[in-house]
């Protein structure tokens, strides 16, 4: 089953199919011209806004994810703009680091929400994979990207930059997501 993933990042293609390797399904960028504006105010109506784009120029079935970090004390931020924080990766963590200066109450999570739209243009399923962990004091670990080296696991002495990607796959909130979503389609 081939299942266009509304992205226009090749490599985000690669990641997914490498986690899916084993199922009878692969993902394909869309045709050209996908360029939708991400205007939703949560992490699910951007998530149908990709998929609805994608849909629109493909007419197949679409997976569409979209995902960021919410810290509590900054009131879920930076959330749905955790791409645009600041201008660098490295910029985006200073300003994470800088706002939670002094305060205590570090927890946070990371979310992805993922919507599978059917070849009729119906949403067929909808799942918010979320990650449990905390903002520690300064940054740790080299592996994965974004946020990462500053979000230390639940239950774990590890941020995410310090676990392989093996390990991020399985219980991060994209792979806890992608999880469900193929389930949804092994029992259909
Ligand atoms: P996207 O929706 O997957 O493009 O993610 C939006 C932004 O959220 C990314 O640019 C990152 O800044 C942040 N983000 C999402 N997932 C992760 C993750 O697994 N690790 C670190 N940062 C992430």
């Amino acid at each position: 089953m081939k299942i266009v993933l509304a992205t226009s990042n090749e490599h985000k293609v690669k990641e997914i199919n490498a986690i899916v390797a084993q199922e009878n399904i692969s993902f394909i960028l869309p045709p050209s011209g996908f360029d939708p504006i991400e205007d939703g105010l949560t992490f699910e109506e951007n998530s149908l806004i990709k998929a609805r784009a994608a849909w629109e120029l493909s007419k197949t079935w679409v997976l569409a994810d979209d995902s960021g970090l919410c810290i509590d004390a900054l009131n879920g931020a930076p959330g749905i703009h955790s791409a645009r924080y600041a201008q660098t990766p490295q910029e985006r963590i200073d300003r994470v680091l800088s706002e939670l200066e002094g305060v205590n109450n570090r927890s946070a999570r990371f979310k992805c929400c993922m919507t599978l739209i059917n070849p009729s243009g119906e949403v067929e399923f909808s799942y918010t994979g979320v990650c449990e962990g905390s903002i520690v004091n300064e940054q740790r670990g080299t592996n994965g990207f974004g946020y990462d080296p500053i979000f230390l696991l639940d239950n774990s002495d590890r941020t995410m930059a310090e676990l392989s990607e093996e390990e991020k796959n399985k219980l991060s909130h994209r792979g806890k997501a992608l999880t469900a979503v193929i389930e949804y389609l092994n029992k259909k």
